[in-house]
C-alpha cells in the first residue's frame, strides 16, 4: 500500500484518537470537581473549561498532559454565589487555584429575624441569636 494512503488514514484517526481522549478528560475533570465541590458541603451549579493569560491557545497540550483550568461556579454555604478557578491534573487531582481568588458574584441578601430582628441569611433555618426557627422564602 502506498504510503501516502496510509498517513491520510492513520493521521485523521490519531487526531480524533487524542480529541477523544480530550473530551473524556474533560468530562472526568468535571465529574472530579462536582465530587469536591459537594465534599465542602457546597451546591454545584456549573464548571466550565477556561482559557487562562499566557496559556497556550493548543487545547491538546494544555489539558491533556498538563493541568486544566475549570470556571467553577457554586453556593457556599452562607448562600453566596461564588465564582472561582479550579486547576486540575492527572498527577495531584483536584484544587483550588491560588492564581485566582474566589469572587463572590451574588451575595446571598441577609433577611431580618421576625423576634430579635437580627440578621439571617435565608438559607439558615434557625435564626443564630435568638434560636426562633426562619420562615423558609420559597422563590
Ligand atoms: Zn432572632
Amino acid at each position: 500500500m502506498n504510503i501516502i494512503v496510509v498517513l491520510a488514514i492513520t493521521i485523521p484517526l490519531l487526531f480524533a484518537l487524542v480529541f477523544w481522549l480530550e473530551l473524556k478528560r474533560v468530562a472526568a475533570d468535571k465529574q472530579r470537581i462536582r465530587e469536591k465541590v459537594l465534599s465542602h458541603g457546597w451546591e454545584y451549579y456549573s464548571s466550565s473549561w477556561e482559557q487562562l493569560p499566557g496559556q497556550s491557545n493548543t487545547l491538546f497540550r494544555s489539558s491533556l498532559i498538563g493541568p486544566g483550568f475549570y470556571s467553577v461556579c457554586y453556593r457556599n454555604s452562607d448562600g453566596d454565589m461564588v465564582s472561582q478557578v479550579c486547576e486540575t491534573s492527572p498527577s495531584l487531582g483536584v484544587y483550588w487555584s491560588d492564581k485566582d481568588e474566589d469572587t463572590v458574584i451574588l451575595k446571598q441578601a441577609h433577611q431580618d429575624c421576625k423576634k430579635c430582628e437580627g440578621k439571617v441569611k435565608p438559607n439558615w433555618k434557625f435564626c443564630p441569636f435568638c434560636g426562633t426557627e426562619n420562615q423558609q422564602e420559597t422563590s
